[in-house]
């Protein structure tokens, strides 16, 4: 919005810039833009939208600066395709977060995402995090014993393939509505709304969505969080890209790498 006062201040800096009234001489850019804040200070531009905020793209956001294939990297591309490498690989920095195993930068930005949920009135319950390749194994097994092995190929990774095992990935419950727990629904609950619209602000993402369900391989879960940094996160969320595959242009899908 270009008001009066503010067109009046343009014009005195584009003035002042060309040396008026100074015979010439520079004047200071700092005491231009304060002569201009003072000139506009009684009619502020609007509050930018969120959105309109200069994202870190603007700013020539590097996604070549970490390793999506190394286990320990926070940007590690872990899907159907990608297995973690080793199989057996194990994160040595592990920490727990309201009983539930997350690596150590996760567990920081956990806490201050269970604290700022608090804040709002949301009940975010950490339910499961870390899990080794043996874990992983029986909680499949577990899954495609309960709901046969379809099911089990739409929700629940292969041992070896689950994010679950960096140490950078973990579920969360609902305490408003617990029947929703590991249900398609959590994304409705309070809890479920809270990750999807402030997960990024710490650095995490919704990793399955409606709209990524081709790309990932997996079934929407509003309850599985991944975390790979504020910076990423926040970078996704301004950009409106919804998976890891997509940013880092690597397959993913729901077909597994043949073994
Ligand atoms: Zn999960």
């Amino acid at each position: 919005m270009l008001t009066v006062a503010t067109l009046a201040a343009v014009a005195f800096v584009t003035w002042a810039i060309a040396g008026g009234g100074q015979g010439g001489g520079a004047t200071p850019v700092a005491q231009v833009e304060a002569w201009a804040g003072a000139l506009t200070h009684t009619a502020p531009e609007p509050e930018p939208e969120p959105d309109a905020e200069p994202t870190t793209a603007e700013a020539g956001f590097d996604l070549t600066a970490l390793s999506t294939t190394d286990p320990a990297s926070p940007w590690v591309v872990v899907n159907k395709q990608h297995p973690l490498t080793p199989s057996d690989w194990a994160p040595d920095d592990l920490v727990a977060v309201d009983g539930v195993q997350v690596r150590a930068a996760v567990a920081t930005d956990l806490e201050a995402m269970l604290e700022a949920a608090a804040a709002d009135g949301v009940e975010i319950l950490p339910r499961d995090g870390y899990r080794s390749y043996a874990g992983q194994a029986a909680a499949r097994a577990a899954v495609e014993q309960r709901r046969g092995f379809e099911h089990a190929e739409r929700y629940s990774a292969r041992p070896g393939f689950s994010e679950h095992q960096t140490g950078l990935a973990l579920d969360v419950d609902s305490a408003s509505n617990p029947s929703c727990d590991l249900q398609t629904c959590f994304a409705q609950t309070a809890e479920g709304r809270w990750v999807a619209e402030h997960g990024h602000e710490f650095g995490f993402l919704v990793r399955y969505t409606p709209e990524n369900t081709e790309t990932t391989g997996y079934a929407p879960e509003g309850w599985h969080l991944r975390w790979v940094g504020r910076d990423l996160a926040g970078w996704m969320h301004a950009e409106g890209r919804t998976s890891l595959e997509d940013v880092f242009g690597v397959p993913g899908g729901s077909t597994y790498l043949e073994q």
